[in-house]
């Protein structure tokens, strides 16, 4: 149910799970089926507001290129009120630096994909003739859990719903959290359990431990790498191509679910999800990569496009006649690629000392850097893609100069997906929960969504933030 303002202070939950975005959710739904009373604390309201989102203005060092008050959003639902949806669990391979592995996880795809509405198909196929790339898929959810949920909550017997209410301080002693101090709609308020979960998204996570690690309680451990290995997705268009349709469409084709109208290019543009194979990453010493292939449908037949395609691999040289002709050019193919960016020490999340929130706290700030790797990474990748397709005459790339160019400063654009800063690992010198996403240090404080990931691959990382919300639901039912 929703709690309005006459809520009695000597309630005593099992578990508070502060935020109501999918890590929340699906942690409270999987907790309610076990008939824990769960109090679900949620800063914003059910539907948008600025005046809420204006708690998220952050501040930027470096060259992370989004807002903080504009890629993720403080209502209930979280973030999937504008997500995109797509979605695909990680690669067995990107667990490496985990704690725990993929094996640990599967069990929950199939649950996760019920919950975003999704097949449980995430294949892949081998390029033909081709040891280094593969064709994988993606699914796409349509799911907004604000609208999906938010009657189920409502009604809910074991979960009540506290809107417009934030989190202010953690309270307790000994490593052991008792209270959770809120305001809710600007009254102070003390929620009480026996267990705390925070689930406020990938900067919000690392900035409420920041902030409460500067009180004396000894809440958890000290000197943990709070706000560390901070890292995001890099998107970028890597280069325009001329492609024979046909034959591609021969080659690469499948009954994998394939993107349609990807990049809202107006057309039925068909794309193909690459990724190099796990040898490929290995032998090359890269981080994990997809590189999609668009495929544009064009209007006009012919001459005109087979001239189009020439003056998108020679844009220089073709730039006067193109003037002549037609100042609209829509190439045949474009590439696009979100990939892996390792975590870092020095890429974090700190206090900010220039933003102050309305209640007074500092907002976080973003320090952000893309190393060299990263860069070789959309290199090597598009080289061996073009190598492919001059191998079997299917076309040719002509890739971005700032893949090449030293000199050239590389923008990229960023995922929409905060990774980091609360990462998972075996001992709180270099980490800041433990396998079962447990603060270290305390004993009765865990940390829930993609902060708590120490790499990421290159797959969008929702689902897998819910497969490790169901997780973390089995393990709390069983220590309640
Ligand atoms: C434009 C865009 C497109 C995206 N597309 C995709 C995609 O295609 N696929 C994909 O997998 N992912 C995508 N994402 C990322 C996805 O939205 C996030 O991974 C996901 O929402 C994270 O879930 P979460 O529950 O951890 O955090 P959030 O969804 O951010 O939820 C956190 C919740 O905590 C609440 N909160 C914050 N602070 C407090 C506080 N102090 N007290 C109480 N409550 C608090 C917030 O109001 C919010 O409701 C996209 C994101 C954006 C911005």
């Amino acid at each position: 149910m929703i709690i309005k303002d006459s809520f009695l202070e000597e309630k005593y939950y099992d578990v508070i799970i502060v935020g109501a975005g999918p890590a929340g959710i699906t942690l409270a739904n999987k907790l309610e089926e076990k008939k824990f009373n769960v109090a679900l604390i949620e800063a914003g309201s059910e539907d948008f507001s600025a005046d809420s989102q204006e708690y998220y203005i952050g501040e930027n060092v470096g060259e992370f290129p989004q807002e903080t008050d504009v890629s993720r959003l403080r209502m209930f639902g979280g973030t999937t009120g504008h997500w995109g949806g797509s979605s695909r669990p990680l690669d067995a391979y990107d667990f490496n630096n985990w704690p725990i592995k993929k094996k640990n996880l599967d069990p929950y795809v199939e649950e996760a994909s019920k919950i975003i509405e999704v097949k449980n198909e995430f294949r892949e196929v081998p390029f033909p003739n081709s040891k280094n790339l593969k064709i994988i898929e993606f699914q796409v959810s349509r799911v907004r859990f604000g609208e999906k949920y938010f009657n189920d909550m409502k009604n809910s017997k074991y979960i009540d719903l506290f809107l417009n209410t934030n989190l202010l301080e953690i309270n307790g002693e000994n490593g052991k959290f008792n209270k959770a101090n809120c305001l809710m709609n600007g009254k102070k308020i003390n929620i009480s359990a026996k267990l705390l979960v925070i689930a406020t998204g990938g900067i919000e996570n690392s900035r409420i431990l920041l902030l409460n690690e500067r009180k004396e309680q000894k809440l958890f451990a000290t000197k943990m790498p709070i706000g560390e290995y901070w890292y995001e997705h890099p998107f970028s268009e890597l280069g325009k191509a001329i492609i024979n349709e046909k034959i591609i469409n021969s080659y690469l084709r499948t009954d994998l679910n394939h993107f349609v109208n990807m990049y809202h290019t107006g057309d039925a543009s068909v794309t193909y999800s690459i990724a190099p194979t796990e040898n490929f990453i290995k032998d090359n010493q890269i981080l994990n990569s997809c590189i999609w292939l668009v495929l544009h449908k064009r209007t006009n037949k012919g001459w005109k496009n087979l001239l189009k395609d020439l003056f998108c691999i020679a844009p220089e040289l073709s730039n006067n006649m193109l003037k002549l002709i037609d100042r609209k050019v829509s190439c045949g193919a474009t590439l696009y690629s979100s990939w892996e960016q390792e975590g870092q020490k020095n890429n974090k999340i700190v206090l900010s000392d220039k933003i102050i929130d309305k209640n007074g706290y500092p907002g976080p700030k973003i320090i952000y850097k893309k190393s060299n790797l990263v860069k070789r990474t959309a290199k090597v990748c598009v080289e061996e893609i073009g190598k492919y397709l001059i191998d079997y005459n299917i076309g040719r790339i002509r890739a971005n100069s700032f893949l090449f160019d030293d000199e050239e400063s590389f923008i990229s654009g960023a995922g929409w997906h905060h990774m980091g800063g609360t990462i998972m690992g075996d001992n709180p010198k270099n980490a800041v929960v433990d396998k079962n996403l447990k603060l270290f240090g305390s004993k009765n404080i865990y940390v829930a969504g993609s902060s708590v990931f120490p790499s990421g691959g290159h797959a969008n990382p929702t689902i897998t933030i819910i497969q490790l919300s169901l997780r973390l639901a089995e393990h709390l039912s069983k220590i309640i």
